[in-house]
């Protein structure tokens, strides 16, 4: 199949409406990252999101909508959600519901709960209105590689398996939406995402609390609230492993690890914050945003995975943020794509 990547105007979002309608894929951007989208209701048009991306058929997608209107054919809605949705729609904030039928199980992956957004991103919401569709859509990278945040890391993964990737420029907050689960009494953040849970709680006024496979892996009899969080995810094909701790420690570690590995004749670079990309010079340091500017650093962190593996890195080193707000959003990828390995500096 050939894919066409085209720049998202008129035309080829009318293109796009019809590929949708027909039962074909079609990869689009939103404000998170770039999404892979399958009509909702189309059982077999969603089964071939699974095989495109190499998912694993457990993990459920997110159905994406353009109007509050659309949620009567797809969930119920209980009360708690509606200030959620009046603060945060459209925006970067997936909520969970109790799904009615016309939504197949593949998209849920057999779950009695559907995952559902809204996004502001102008070409993901034209995009929605045209084709008056709910379109179910996890992120356009093949499963396990970083999410892509520009049109051209959805060709990398996607070429050859789409017909179409409309271009919309780079995404804009970078990582995915937060995830949250209020059918357990209390809310919880299953993915931490663009939406903070201050902002949740704000809206709320009750604590959110947190998935505990947020920053650590899943242990062997723990069972997964979001099935996502049970795969490696976001990971580049280098090793990659976080250092924490004092400033001057970090430094100095890093600087260390650098020299001991490029010893061994192996590519390595360091991760780290704009404010030291000087004392890094020696370490091929690779500038993720000020540590001052969480939304950059989430903002850049795909797009510097995916060069990790253009630049053929094998050994990576990275700085980390504290686990808070957009911080823990950047964390809980970070912390994935190095499969939780970190050094007390
Ligand atoms: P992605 O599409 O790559 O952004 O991944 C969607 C995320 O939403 C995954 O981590 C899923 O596990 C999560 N998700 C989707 N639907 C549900 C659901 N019904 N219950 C819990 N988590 C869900
Ligand atoms: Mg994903």
């Amino acid at each position: 199949m050939e894919t066409q990547l085209l720049p998202a105007d008129g035309n080829s979002l009318s293109l796009a409406s019809s590929l949708l309608r027909s039962g074909c894929l079609v990869a689009f951007p939103t404000e998170t990252v770039y999404g892979l989208g399958a009509d909702a209701t189309n059982e077999q048009a969603v089964l071939s999101i699974f095989r495109a991306k190499g998912r694993p058929a457990d993990n459920p997608l997110i159905v994406h909508i353009h109007s509050r209107s659309q949620l009567r054919d797809i969930c119920t809605v209980p009360d708690q959600a509606v200030p959620l949705m009046d603060a945060f729609w459209p925006g970067p904030l997936t909520i969970l519901f109790n799904k009615l039928p016309s939504i197949p199980d593949a998209v849920t992956a057999g779950l009695p709960t559907v995952a559902v957004r809204m996004p502001s991103h102008p070409v993901a919401a034209s995009l929605l209105r045209e084709c008056g569709l709910p379109v179910a859509a996890p992120s356009a990278n093949s499963s396990g590689r970083p999410s892509p945040t520009r049109a051209e890391d959805v060709l990398e993964d996607m070429n050859g398996k789409i017909p179409l990737i409309l271009d919309g420029g780079p995404c804009d907050v970078g990582v995915e939406s937060t995830v949250l689960d209020l059918g357990h009494g209390a809310p919880v953040i299953l993915r931490p995402g663009g939406v903070t849970r201050k902002m949740l709680e704000s809206v709320l006024g009750q604590e959110v609390s947190l998935a505990g496979s947020i920053l650590r892996p899943l242990k062997p009899d723990e069972k997964a609230l979001s099935p996502g969080m049970r795969y490696k995810h976001y990971a580049p094909r280098a090793s990659v492993t976080l250092v924490d701790g004092e400033e001057s420690a970090v430094l100095a570690r890093l600087q260390e690890l650098y020299r001991q590995e490029t010893a061994q004749g192996r590519k390595t670079c360091v991760l780290c914050f704009s404010e030291h990309v000087e004392q890094l010079q020696s370490c091929s340091p690779h500038d993720i945003g000020s540590s001052a500017h969480p939304e950059e650093v989430a903002h850049r962190l795909f797009s510097s995975l995916r060069g990790l593996d253009r630049e053929g890195m094998e050994v990576v080193f990275s700085e980390v943020l504290p686990p808070e707000e957009m911080g823990l959003a950047v964390m809980n990828r970070l912390g994935r794509a190095a499969a939780f390995r970190i050094i007390h500096a």
